[in-house]
């Protein structure tokens, strides 16, 4: 089977190769040609484990390949997936589906043969009925079907994700057009996952709601954890008891400094929108939003208390500023929000975090960047765990703490506790939700 994939970003680049690892024939298209030429040089442009692997491995097996070409894409595919860009709309919180109408526009100039058009990025409802509208009008007598088909993958972990859905969601209107998605899928089947499959609405419809309700997890969590701090409880025994509860789960439930990343801060605001629009506002996501910034300055106001009222003058050490591990994205981070509040008030900062230079050296100007965690302490006044990366869950605190100029934690993850700081040597130790700090 010929599939053609619109956008290698986060999502597309890891669908493309995933489908070409099924043994289908992928042709991944892009605009930006310094994408494409790394590509084809065997490089990935962003940071996702195990990702350069399967890819090379695919291209020397001859079924997966890079084009600036759309109509070299799609001649003779029989799927073509939109996996591009549906950032926030700049004033009014709606996604942006500027790229998601180019690429359709495009798809019906080149399309000669029935070919059925995916939606894979995350769009609001109707946007597949536009995307139909758009492709007759432009191209009267092409034989097409639109599909939704929202990806549910993490970054991080997006091989795993693709490659073991929890379920896949397909919206479709047609027979043929399920059969040629089943058929896309049918590889999956050894794994007997299940497939929903739905009109076009509902399947917009699910990636929202699921988004959403994630969001309101972490946030809610965030909110209790505020309250433990106050109450003298530990947020991470209340996360633990009630995730046992299997109609709650455990997942989403840590405590930390705001939930951030490329789709939850995006994809709340769109739903809130399309709420608004609809008038039948989803209220709930909208404190959820609120809430998020009011967490974010919650940890501005830890490290202002931690340097004993103002930045100014004080060294600062972050320790991770992608919005989780094993990524390289720093869109929407919460360090995007607290690392320019310590160089506003007059920090200096120092920033170490495996893979986040690339991105952050043009988003966090005026920092320090430090390769090993270690020399980023060095005598400074505070250092604060903003990201969980593995290189930072198991430091030597005796050897932080006493290379620091006053030996404080910021922990914004909850990995240490302040008996394992107290002991290290550390003066003072803040975390989320939890009591018993020094
Ligand atoms: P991204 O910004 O990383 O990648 C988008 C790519 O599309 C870019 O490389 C861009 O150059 C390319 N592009 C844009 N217009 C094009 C066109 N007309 N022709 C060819 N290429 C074009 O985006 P992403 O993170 O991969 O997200 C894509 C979509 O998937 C979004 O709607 C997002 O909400 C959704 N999504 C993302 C994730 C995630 O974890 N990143 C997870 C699930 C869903």
């Amino acid at each position: 089977m010929k599939i053609a994939m619109i956008g290698t970003g986060y999502v597309g680049l890891v669908s493309g190769v995933c489908f070409s690892d099924f043994g289908h024939e992928v042709i991944c298209v892009d605009k930006d040609p310094r994408k494409i030429e790394m590509l084809e040089r065997g490089e990935v442009p962003i940071y996702e484990p195990g990702l350069d692997r399967l890819m090379n491995k695919n291209v020397e097996a001859g079924r997966l390949s890079f084009t600036l070409d759309l109509e070299r894409a799609i001649d003779g595919a029989e799927a073509v997936f939109i996996a591009v860009g549906t950032p926030t709309r700049r004033g009014d919180g709606h996604a942006d589906l500027t790229y998601v109408m180019a690429a359709a526009e495009e798809i019906a100039k080149a399309a000669k043969d029935y070919i059925v058009i995916v939606t894979k990025s995350t769009v609001p409802v109707g946007t597949n009925a536009k995307v139909r509208d758009v492709v007759a009008a432009a191209n009267p007598d092409l034989d097409f079907d639109v599909a939704s088909n929202p990806e549910f993958l993490r970054e991080g972990a997006a091989i795993d994700d693709f490659m073991k859905p929890d379920r896949v969601v397909v919206g479709v209107e047609t027979d043929r057009a399920a059969k040629v998605m089943e058929e896309i899928y049918r590889p999956l089947y050894l794994r007997d996952f299940p497939i929903v499959t739905t009109d076009l609405e509902s399947a917009e419809m699910i990636k929202y709601a699921a988004n959403a309700f994630l969001a309101t997890k972490i946030t809610f969590i965030n909110e209790i954890a505020a309250l433990c701090e106050k109450v003298g409880a530990d947020v991470k025994a209340v996360s633990k008891g009630m995730g046992m509860d299997g109609r709650i789960g455990n997942k989403f439930l840590h405590a930390g400094p705001g939930y951030g990343g490329s789709c939850f801060p995006k994809d709340t605001k769109a739903l809130a929108r399309i709420g608004q629009e609809h008038a039948a506002p989803i209220s709930i996501v909208e404190t959820v939003i609120k809430v998020n910034e009011d967490v974010k300055r919650r940890m501005i106001d830890k490290l202002v208390d931690l340097c004993g009222g103002s930045f100014n003058g004080k060294t600062v050490a972050v320790l991770g500023v992608t919005f989780k591990p094993n990524t390289d994205d720093m869109r929407d981070a919460p360090s995007l929000t607290i690392v320019p509040s310590l160089v506003g008030g007059g920090a200096r900062v120092r920033v170490c975090d495996p893979q986040g230079k690339r991105e952050g050296e043009h988003l966090l100007p005026s920092v320090e960047w430090q390769d090993d965690p270690y020399a980023a302490a060095k005598d400074a006044d505070l250092i604060v765990i903003l990201t969980e990366w593995n290189e930072f869950r198991a430091l030597d605190l005796d050897k932080i703490a006493s290379g620091m100029k006053s030996a404080k934690m910021a922990d914004l993850r909850n990995i240490y506790s302040a008996d394992a700081a107290a002991e290290a040597g550390f003066v003072a130790y803040d975390s989320i939700g939890r009591v018993g700090l020094i």
